[in-house]
């Protein structure tokens, strides 16, 4: 249980670091395999004890919460990384390898940054020895924290930290040779669990709510009049933070030589997600520099939950709309084994 008193998911995501295990990765899973001796088919079958190879995200394992993990010594090293599943989405999906550089726009505390460096430095004979990832972060304190975790992967020659607004820092003149990035913004955070940003999700939409806020005997009209104005302060929120989305998004779009964007939220809110994209497809600019979401089959197609296709119906016609939402994926927080959660990769030649 977390501090709230809510329960907390039944599975935690480790993955294995490529960049600090090279050729000895067979020895950390073996090792892991030791500690974790029961493997189980789904990380819904999970119990201490056991571990649960992902599907859909290469190197990464559910184990049980209960399970220490970071006492272990292959954690403390770097070798093993705790990362939501959901959250290993985008650098997944971007897919860089040794020729890209990447810029993650929104850096700090660093899991898509290290994961990102995972993917261009993981190979065997590849070395950390050039900076290949721009990793931008405004807030100093957690420019810290994401310095240390860049160190603790051992990508540290590889990631240039800027400390400051990517919108500012970030011009494109500067960048002559980014292929790709990571834009995963600031949001309302509504997809977390065990954080009172769920009590925000249970308004949204319906207009009620059952926190247990709402439980007591307030006057039913005081009680109406609280929820209308919650849900405003909701509308609010969501318009200031999909408007700061769609402008940091359309930043890097900017960039002459970028082929590939990754944008992704922890929200569950259409508003930061499909309608971002839609403001964004319809933006001319955006269309006069020939972005395009990527189709599913690039955007892990196994994955079951897509984006939803009422948003996109509302201003394109019903296939295109279908198309639009099936490159989108969405996760459910708890009901998929992690944090809520949206992805989308945009794309050009
Ligand atoms: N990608 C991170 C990870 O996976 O560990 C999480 C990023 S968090 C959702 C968003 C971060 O973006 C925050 O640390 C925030 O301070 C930073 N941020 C917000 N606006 C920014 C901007 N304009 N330029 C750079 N960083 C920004």
């Amino acid at each position: 249980k977390t501090d709230d008193g809510e329960d907390v998911t039944p599975v935690r995501w480790i993955r294995i670091n490529p960049i600090l295990v090279k050729e000895r990765y067979d020895d950390v899973l073996a090792e892991l395999n030791k500690k974790f001796p029961q493997r189980v088919n789904s990380w819904k079958q999970i119990v201490p004890g056991s571990i649960y190879y992902d599907e859909y995200i290469p190197n990464l394992f559910g184990i049980h919460p209960g399970d220490k993990i970071t006492s272990h010594e292959q954690y403390k090293r770097g070798k093993i990384i705790i990362q939501d599943r959901a959250s290993c989405f985008p650098a997944h999906i971007l897919n860089p390898n040794s020729t890209d550089v990447v810029i993650d726009a929104c850096a700090a505390p660093g899991n898509k940054t290290t994961h990102v460096a995972a993917h261009i430095f993981g190979d065997v004979d590849t070395k950390v020895d050039s900076v290949k990832i721009h990793a931008f972060e405004k807030d100093p304190e957690r420019a810290k924290t994401l310095q240390m975790m860049v160190a603790t992967a051992g990508c540290a020659k590889g990631v240039k930290i800027h400390v400051g607004d990517f919108t500012k820092l970030g011009k494109p003149e500067l960048f002559q040779n980014v292929t790709g990035f990571i834009v995963d913004p600031s949001c309302s955070g509504s997809g977390i669990f065990g954080r009172k940003a769920i009590d925000k999700v249970n308004l949204s939409k319906t207009g009620s709510s059952n926190t247990d806020e709402d439980q007591t005997s307030v006057e039913p009209v005081e009680q109406e009049k609280e929820l209308f104005e919650k849900e405003q302060d909701l509308k609010n929120r969501l318009a200031k933070l999909s408007s700061f989305q769609y402008q940091i998004v359309k930043h890097a779009m900017s960039f002459p030589s970028a082929k590939k964007i990754c944008y992704s939220t922890c929200s569950i809110h259409a508003e930061e997600n499909e309608r971002v994209v839609i403001d964004l497809l319809l933006d001319s600019k955006v269309k006069e520099w020939g972005w395009k979401v990527r189709k599913r089959t690039g955007v892990i197609p196994t994955w079951p939950r897509r984006g939803w296709t009422s948003e996109f119906e509302e201003v394109f016609p019903k296939e295109e709309a279908k198309e639009l939402a099936e490159g989108c994926i969405r996760a459910l927080p708890k009901e998929d084994g992690g944090i809520g959660f949206f992805a989308v990769c945009f794309e050009r030649d």
